[in-house]
């Protein structure tokens, strides 16, 4: 089963063109919503999870038409909002079970069951009676996950859900995800290159609202092959070096900047060629460089 989104565009009140025509299939599997703050991709998930409505377009999943069939969507939907609220003094198994409960799972046992399951896929059991405020960022993201999941959703969406975890949390998030996609379509919207690279076999670059690339993030990496060109360079020279060259990005290697540039024939000038990466992808995509 997919998930065909077809020509969604949300103008917001004040103006802003959220999303433009944005057209997009997605599999079973992760799948990954790469942008910057401001893209759109928050705009798109709470679409698409029935929290507000577009503009024009349509999202089909199987027999679903998610933009109307709302309570449809919602029995097939797990979601993780990006700014998960947290209730105070509440531990995470009595939350689970609450919130098992408002999903219909009325029956004693069978509640107590599943909550101790999703607990234990997210490795929280031990931590399980600890109140919600006391946890970390990445167990939080875990319990996130949890509720998500308890309905047993199709449709999972997760939106930027790595930001602010430490690189052990990440880690270990990943492989949670990683685990859970291989059953459901998973959207997981993000501004970090490495989640995409680390989870998804499929992606999209969104973009001031638009769909810059849809596809493999193998395939995008391959079609920059010989084409990126890398060199070091003192910070005064970034302004010479942009206007000169189609400077893809620049940061700070050991304090000094590492320019990568895009260029169809060998620049000279003390470039190296360099193995394309799809960092040098998403800020070419999204600097109109290619
Ligand atoms: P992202 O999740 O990629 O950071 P968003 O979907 O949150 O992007 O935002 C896309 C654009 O829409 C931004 O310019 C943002 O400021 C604007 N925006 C988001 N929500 C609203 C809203 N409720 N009213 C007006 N503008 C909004």
């Amino acid at each position: 089963m997919e998930l065909r989104i077809e020509n969604l565009s949300k103008t917001y009140a004040n103006g802003v063109k959220a999303l433009e025509d944005v057209t997009l299939t997605i599999p079973k599997g992760m799948y990954g919503l790469l942008g910057q703050n401001g893209a759109g991709k928050s705009t798109l998930m709470r679409t698409l999870a029935t929290l507000q409505d577009a503009d024009c377009g349509t999202a089909r999943l199987g027999e679903i038409d998610l933009l109307r069939d709302k309570d449809a969507v919602r029995r097939i939907l797990g979601y993780l909002p990006q700014d998960f609220g947290v209730y105070p003094r509440v531990s995470a198994l009595e939350m689970l079970d609450h919130l098992a409960m408002l999903k219909g799972v009325v029956h004693r046992g069978e509640r107590k069951a599943l909550v101790e399951a999703m607990l234990e896929k997210v490795n929280l059991t031990e931590h399980r009676k600890k109140a919600l405020t006391s946890f970390s960022g990445g167990m939080r993201q875990r319990f996130g996950i949890a509720q998500a999941l308890l309905g047993n959703p199709k449709l999972l969406i997760v939106d930027e859900p790595t930001a602010g975890l430490d690189p052990g949390e990440r880690n270990r998030f990943y492989n949670l995800l990683a685990e859970v996609g291989e059953n459901v379509i998973v959207i997981l919207s993000t501004h970090i290159v490495e989640d995409v690279l680390e989870l998804c076999s499929k992606m999209a670059i969104i973009h001031k609202g638009r769909v810059l690339y849809e596809g493999a993030p193998d395939t995008a990496v391959e079609s920059l092959a010989g084409k990126i060109y890398s060199r070091r360079i003192t910070k005064a020279e970034l302004g010479e070096f942009e206007k000169q060259y189609r400077v893809i990005s620049s940061k700070l290697v050991a304090g000094q900047p590492l320019i990568h540039i895009h260029s169809e024939e060998p620049p000279g000038a003390g470039f190296m060629p360099a193995q394309p990466g799809l960092e040098d992808v998403f800020f070419a995509k999204i600097g109109g460089l290619v």
